[in-house]
């Protein structure tokens, strides 16, 4: 099946699974010196999709933002309006509080910047 940018449609679990996600979530946090776009004091663990929507085709700073443990508990948990951390399926159960809500778009901004900066702190 092709989605409408004709690409083939990638299944999640299979993908967030695979070598190919995984070398190219290494490759992400390699763009911010392996740190956390959030708590940029903190070591960036994984990559975190902003939007799923080009899921197998994700851009840097764009589809993903690279974080720490502690950042990705808050963006899922606190952030989704939960106490403990959510899947985002589990997010979307509640319409008006779809992934991602108001608070998640801002931490993204938020954390896009940050990362724009800790890529270019590289260079100096
Ligand atoms: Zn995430």
């Amino acid at each position: 099946m092709l989605n409408t940018k004709n690409r083939v449609k990638i299944n999640y679990y299979y993908y967030i699974n695979s070598y190919e996600w995984k070398n190219k979530s290494r490759k992400f946090r390699k763009k911010t010196g392996y740190k956390c776009q959030i708590f940029p004091w903190l070591k960036a663990k994984s990559s975190h999709h902003t939007t799923y929507k080009n899921l197998g085709y994700e851009k840097w700073n764009i589809d993903c933002i690279v974080v720490s443990h502690s950042a990705h508990k808050f963006i899922h948990g606190w952030l989704a309006g939960s106490r403990r951390d959510i899947r985002v399926s589990q997010q979307n159960k509640n319409p008006k509080n779809r992934y991602p809500n108001t608070f998640q778009r801002i931490i993204h901004a938020y954390a896009r910047i940050v990362g724009i900066v800790l890529y270019l702190i590289k260079f100096i």
